[in-house]
C-alpha cells in the first residue's frame, strides 16, 4: 500500500521535511503544519541479529551506525570509536583478538515524485536499469546505503555477529545556518515535537512508527540536508512540552525554584529488529542508570535488586527493566553517557591490513581536517589497505558528532532559555560543560572493540506444538500478540491447564513489578471485575503471568477494533470496572494507573455476556494497614494524561481517589466515544494541573447526570470526589426502571408534605427551571387533555410533575390509546418522555431527596456513608 497519499488536502504542499525511523519508513512532510504528505517504508535503519544464541556484544546506535559495546566486567558500556560504516570501510580486517572482519556497502538510489512519493525507479549497481528516468520532470533522487558488518572467530570459527546500518546521503547537520524550528523526538517511541525556534511555541507533534533517527530537509539543489533534532526520554519530552504550554506551569515552576535539567544519556532499548543504543537526555524524574555509583552491576547474576533497605527509594523508581542472555544481563534504560574506562584502554588499536604484511595503526587523536561527510561515501573505495585519508574522514566525523552535540544542546537551551530565563542559565552552563567534559573523555577513549562473550548460552525453550513455547505450566504463542505495555512486556496468546489464557511476559525488573502484580492478583482477583490471575512462571530471561484471556480493551471498544462493539453498552461496561475498582479499594488497593488501556473487556461466557475487567496490577500498591494514603515517592506515576494532579505533587499524599480521578476521566472518554476532558493528549497532563476541563461533549438528555457525576470525580481537591462506592450508586448507571421507581418512590414520599418540610423545599429551590418554567407547556396535547380530567395539576409545581409522572405509571394500563402511544411504553420510552423533556430533572430530585437516604426505602439509591460525611452538602451544581 505504500506510497499512499494520506489525505487529498495534502497534495497540494509539497513536502519540505523528511524523517527517517528506525523501522526504516522515510516520511515527507509539510515543516510547519507536521502534515504527513507521503511515506516510504524501506528496510529497517538497524538490522543486528535478534537470534539468542549471538549474545548482544554490540548495541549500534541507529542516528549514525555508532557501536557501543557491553563489557562482562562491572563496567558497563563502553563506546567504540568507530561507527559501522567506517568498520565497513576499513574492512576486511582483523583485529589482534582474532576477530575477522568482512563488510559491503550497498548504494542505491531512488528515484521519486516528490509530490506523491511514489517510486519512479530504483538504482543500483546490479539493477536491470541502463539509463536514468532524466525525462521526467520534478523527480526527487535519494541517495541510500546500506553497511553491513560481518564478525568471524578466528579460533571457534564461529559467526560472532553482523550488523546492518543504512543510512541516507545528506549534507551534516553543522551546514545547516539559521535554521528556524527545533524539533525534539522520543528516544524510544515514534514522537516528535517541533517548536519555533524563536518564540519556543509548539508548532506540532506527531507520531511516527518508531523512533526518528535522522531529519533532513531539502537544499536548493534538491541533496538532503540533515537538520538537527534532540532526542528525550518521552516522559522527559511530554513533560518538556506540557510545561511549554501552559503559563501555568512555567510560572510555578519558577515560583518553586525548580530548574528543568536536562542530563545527557544512553538510551539502550530493544526494538523489533533488536537491540539498540542512541544518545536521549532526560530530566531528573528518570533514573539513570549508573552500575557502579548505585552498586548496581550491569552484568551479573540474577539477582539485582538492591539489598540495601535504606535503597527502596531508588527501587521503586527506577523505570529500567533488564534482558538477559545466559549469565548475561543489561539494563535497558537510561545510562549515564559511557565513561572512559582506564583498565580498558588499549595502547594501540590495530588493525591488520588485508594483505597481513604491514601493520596499519589507526590515528587516535581527533584529525582537524574538515571532510564533509558525504563525501565519506565516494573517497573510500580506492585502495582499502591504505588507511590515511578515509581512516581521517572517519576521525573527522567523531569530532563533528561532537560539534554536533554542542549544537543540539545550544539548540536546547535556547528553548529552555526562553522560558526559564536566569535561573537555569547557571545549571544549564553545567551542563554543557559536563558535555563538552565527556565528549572530550570520549574523544580520547581508545576501546578496543571486540570482547569475548563466552558465557552467551542458548535459550532453554522446548517448542511445543502448534509453535506454542512452554515455560513451566504455561504455554504461548510468540507469535499471536495481544498486545503490549511499557517497560517491554509482551501478552501473547497462550494455554494453562486446559484453558486459553493471556501470558504476560514481564522482563524482570531491578525490583519486581510482577512479583508486586501477583501478589496483588492472588488477593484481589476473586472479583468479576478483576482480571482472574492464574499462574506464574519464570525462565532466566523473563517472568510469564497466565491472566484470563479477554477479547480487547475499553480503548478498542472506543475506538471500533472490539468485534462485540455493537453489542455492548458503554455505561454497562463502566458500571463493572467502577465495581472492580471498589473491590480494589475495599482491599486497600491504590491502582494508579486506570486508564482504558487498563480496563479490559473480557471474553464472552456461555450465554454471550462479556464483561469490564480491572487489569495491569503493575503500577498497584497496597496501603500499610491503618494507614490512607501513601507519599509520592513511594513509586512512579501512572500515564500522563490520566494521573491526577496529585500524585505529582511531592508534598500531597495520594489516596484511593486517584484511582477516582482518573476513572472520570475514563468515564467521559467511553461515554464521549474518545473524547478527553482535558483536552489533546499533549496538552492534557497540564490542563490537569490547572483544573481546566470541559465536559461539553455528554449528549443533552442523559448529559446532566452523568456530567454530575464526572465532575466530582475530576475534582482537583481528592477529597472531593466520591467514592467507588458512591459512584456505583449514581444515577448515571440507572437503568430507566430504576428511574421510574426512584420518581415513584419519591412522589409517594412527598405525597403528603407540606410545602415548608425541608425535602419540597429543597425540590423546589431551583425547581422552575428544571421544569422551564411550566412544565405542562412542554409536554404532548394527548397527555395535556388527560391530565385535565383529573385532579389540578399545577404546571409551576415540580412536585406536581413528579405526581402526574406517578400517576400515569400508576394508571397505564386505563389511559386513552393516543395518550399511551405518546408516552410510549413503559418503562423506557415513558422515562424518555420526561427526561428528554425536562433533562435536568433527574439530578436535581435526586440531589433534592438525598435528606432522606437514611429512610429504608431511599437506602438503595444513596450510600448513606458519603452523605453522614458531607453532610448539609448543597444541591449538586447542574449548570
Ligand atoms: P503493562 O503493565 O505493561 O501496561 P498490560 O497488562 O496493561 O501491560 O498489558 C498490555 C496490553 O496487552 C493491554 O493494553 C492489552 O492490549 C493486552 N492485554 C493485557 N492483558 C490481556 C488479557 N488478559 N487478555 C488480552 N489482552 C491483554
Ligand atoms: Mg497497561
Amino acid at each position: 500500500m505504500w506510497p499512499s497519499k494520506l489525505s487529498s488536502l495534502s497534495l497540494h504542499e509539497s513536502p519540505n521535511l523528511f524523517v527517517s525511523t528506525l523501522n526504516g519508513s522515510f516520511y515527507a512532510l509539510s515543516r510547519n503544519s507536521g502534515r504527513v504528505l507521503w511515506r516510504l517504508k524501506e528496510d529497517p535503519v538497524i538490522k543486528v541479529p535478534v537470534d539468542v544464541s549471538a549474545g548482544f556484544s554490540f548495541l549500534p546506535d541507529p542516528k549514525d551506525g555508532s557501536l557501543y559495546v557491553i563489557t562482562d566486567n562491572s563496567d558497563g558500556i563502553k563506546k567504540l570509536p568507530f561507527t559501522i560504516p567506517e568498520l565497513v570501510i576499513a574492512s576486511p580486517c582483523k583485529s589482534t583478538e582474532g576477530i575477522l572482519y568482512t563488510g559491503t556497502k550497498r548504494d542505491s538510489w531512488i528515484a521519486l515524485d516528490p509530490m506523491t512519493g511514489e517510486k519512479l525507479q530504483t538504482l543500483t549497481m546490479d539493477g536491470p536499469q541502463k539509463v536514468c528516468p532524466s525525462n521526467l520532470e520534478n523527480v526527487l533522487y535519494i541517495g541510500r546505503t546500506e553497511y553491513t558488518i560481518s564478525m568471524f572467530d578466528m579460533k571457534t570459527h564461529a559467526k560472532r555477529w553482523n550488523a546492518s546500518f543504512s543510512d541516507y546521503s545528506s549534507h551534516v547537520a553543522s551546514d545547516i545556518k539559521d535554521y528556524e524550528l527545533i524539533h525534539c523526538t522520543a528516544s524510544s517511541t515514534g514522537v516528535a515535537v517541533t517548536m519555533d525556534g524563536k518564540t519556543g511555541e509548539i508548532l506540532w507533534h506527531r507520531q511516527f512508527d518508531s523512533p526518528v533517527v535522522a531529519m533532513y530537509t531539502l537544499n536548493s539543489d534538491k541533496s538532503l540536508q540533515k537538520v538537527p533534532f534532540t532526542s528525550f526520554a518521552p516522559e522527559t519530552l511530554e513533560h518538556l512540552t506540557g510545561q511549554l504550554s501552559s503559563m501555568w506551569w512555567r510560572d510555578r515552576f519558577l515560583e518553586h525554584k525548580k530548574e528543568p535539567k536536562f542530563y545527557p544519556t544512553l538510551y539502550v532499548g530493544e526494538h523489533e529488529n533488536g537491540l539498540f543504543a542512541t544518545a536521549s537526555f532526560v530530566d531528573e524524574n528518570t533514573v539513570t542508570i549508573a552500575p557502579r555509583d548505585k552498586g548496581l552491576k550491569l552484568l551479573e547474576g540474577p539477582n539485582l535488586t538492591p539489598l540495601d533497605e535504606k535503597q527502596n527509594i531508588y527501587e521503586e523508581r527506577v523505570t529500567a527493566h533488564t534482558i538477559r542472555r545466559g549469565g548475561i544481563i543489561l539494563l535497558l534504560g537510561y545510562h549515564e553517557v559511557p565513561e572512559q574506562d582506564m583498565s580498558r584502554i588499549h595502547p594501540n588499536y590495530q588493525i591488520t591490513d588485508k594483505s597481513g604484511s604491514t601493520e596499519k595503526v589507526i590515528p587516535h587523536q581527533p584529525s582537524q581536517k574538515p571532510i564533509p561527510a558525504v563525501d565519506n561515501r565516494d573517497g573510500v573505495s580506492d585502495n582499502k589497505s591504505t588507511m590515511g585519508e578515509s581512516q581521517l574522514s572517519f576521525l573527522y566525523n567523531l569530532d563533528l558528532k561532537f560539534i554536533t552535540t554542542i549544537i543540539l544542546l545550544l539548540l536546547t537551551i535556547g528553548v529552555v532559555l526562553i522560558y526559564f530565563p536566569k535561573k537555569t542559565e547557571e545549571s544549564i552552563k553545567i551542563m554543557l560543560k559536563k558535555q563538552i567534559e565527556e565528549n572530550r573523555l570520549q574523544d580520547q577513549q581508545q576501546t578496543p572493540f571486540v570482547r569475548k562473550s563466552g558465557s552467551v548460552s542458548c535459550m532453554e525453550y522446548e517448542e511445543v506444538p502448534q509453535g506454542f513455547f512452554q515455560v513451566g505450566k504455561i504455554f504461548y504463542n510468540p507469535k499471536d500478540v495481544l498486545g503490549h505495555g511499557c517497560e517491554g512486556t509482551f501478552v501473547y496468546r497462550g494455554r494453562f491447564d486446559g484453558r486459553d489464557v493471556a501470558v504476560k511476559r514481564l522482563l524482570p525488573e531491578c525490583f519486581s513489578f510482577a512479583d508486586r502484580e501477583v501478589e496483588l492478583l492472588r488477593e484481589s482477583d476473586q472479583h468479576p471485575n478483576v482480571i482472574r490471575y492464574f499462574c506464574m512462571e519464570a525462565d532466566s530471561q523473563f517472568r510469564y503471568i497466565a491472566l484470563e484471556l479477554c477479547v480487547a480493551t475499553i480503548q478498542d471498544f472506543v475506538e471500533g477494533r472490539c468485534e462485540y462493539a455493537s453489542d455492548l453498552d458503554p455505561l454497562l461496561l463502566l458500571e463493572q470496572a467502577i465495581c472492580g475498582l471498589a473491590h480494589l479499594h475495599s482491599l486497600d488497593i491504590v491502582h494508579r494507573d486506570i486508564k482504558p488501556h487498563n480496563v479490559l473487556i473480557s471474553s464472552p461466557n456461555a450465554q454471550g455476556k462479556v464483561r469490564a475487567m480491572i487489569s495491569d496490577f503493575g503500577l498497584c500498591k497496597k496501603l500499610a494497614a491503618g494507614r490512607m494514603s501513601f507519599s509520592r515517592r513511594s513509586g512512579a506515576a501512572g500515564t500522563d494524561g490520566w494521573i491526577a494532579p496529585e500524585m505529582l505533587n511531592e508534598e500531597q499524599r495520594t489516596t484511593c481517589s486517584v484511582d477516582i480521578f482518573s476513572a472520570g476521566c475514563v468515564m467521559y472518554y467511553v461515554l464521549t466515544m474518545g473524547k478527553h476532558p482535558f483536552g489533546e493528549a499533549l496538552k492534557r497532563q497540564a490542563n490537569i494541573m490547572n483544573g481546566e476541563y470541559n465536559l461539553d461533549s455528554l449528549p443533552v438528555t442523559d448529559g446532566y447526570v452523568r456530567r454530575d457525576i464526572i465532575q466530582k470525580m475530576l475534582s482537583f481537591e481528592p477529597s472531593a470526589r466520591p467514592t467507588a462506592k458512591t459512584i456505583l450508586k449514581h444515577p448515571i448507571f440507572w437503568r430507566k426502571e430504576k428511574q421510574l421507581m426512584f420518581f415513584q418512590d419519591v412522589s409517594d414520599r412527598i405525597e403528603k408534605e407540606k410545602e415548608d418540610c425541608e425535602v419540597i423545599q429543597r425540590l423546589e429551590t431551583g425547581g422552575t427551571t428544571i421544569i422551564k418554567g411550566d412544565w405542562k407547556k412542554h409536554i404532548c396535547l394527548e397527555l395535556q387533555n388527560d391530565l385535565r380530567k383529573f385532579r389540578a395539576y399545577k404546571g409551576s409545581n415540580l412536585r406536581d410533575l413528579l405526581r402526574a409522572m406517578r400517576n400515569k405509571k400508576h394508571h397505564y394500563r386505563e389511559l386513552p390509546e393516543e395518550v399511551k402511544n405518546s408516552l410510549g411504553t413503559v418503562p423506557d420510552q415513558f422515562v424518555h418522555y420526561f427526561t428528554s423533556r425536562f433533562p435536568m430533572l433527574l439530578i436535581h430530585t435526586y440531589h433534592a431527596v438525598e435528606c432522606c437516604a437514611a429512610e429504608c426505602i431511599f437506602s438503595q439509591y444513596y450510600d448513606l456513608d458519603s452523605i453522614k460525611l458531607s453532610q448539609s452538602e448543597p444541591l449538586g451544581d447542574i449548570t
